[in-house]
């Protein structure tokens, strides 16, 4: 199982539990590499200050809402020139810093708006041949008081 989520997420991140609850599926993902560039000098470093977790909607497997709970790494800076004491690591290939939503879940989003083009409304009427659907639950005021004009 856990091999067919690394095969779902995007790279590099490894699949550490995964939580299937009532509103959907939590992942506890982290980046499998011991070191991270720092982002000013970009020299590795490996010494790890803290650890801390980002929530991210990612999409949804099938029709199942789908969150990572990512493991996000603060390293201290060991270049004696670097001005930059401890930074926090960066995932560009899941998230921009500071989003809620993983690139591709917004790219995802930001498509489907394009090919709805506003269109999306409430479902069309059931034609009126249709046979009653007793399974469908009662809607009250459906019909009855929609104003048609
Ligand atoms: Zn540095």
């Amino acid at each position: 199982m856990h091999d067919l989520a690394a095969r779902l997420l995007p790279s590099p991140l490894q699949v550490e539990t995964l939580t299937l609850e009532d509103h959907g599926l939590t992942l506890d993902v982290k980046v499998p590499t011991p070191t991270a560039p720092c982002p000013t000098c970009a020299q590795s470093a490996t010494r790890v200050h803290s650890d801390d977790r980002r929530t991210l909607a990612d999409l949804p497997w099938a029709t199942l809402p789908v969150r990572l709970s990512l493991q996000v790494r603060r390293f201290f800076c060991d270049t004696p020139s670097c001005r930059r004491q401890t930074f926090t690591e960066r995932v560009p290939t899941v998230a921009r810093p500071y989003a809620h939503t993983t690139t591709r879940a917004s790219q995802a989003q930001c498509d489907t708006g394009l090919v709805l083009g506003g269109a999306a409304g409430p479902a069309g009427q059931p034609p009126n041949r249709a046979a009653p659907r007793p399974w469908l639950p009662a809607r009250a005021g459906t019909s009855a008081t929609r104003d048609r004009h």
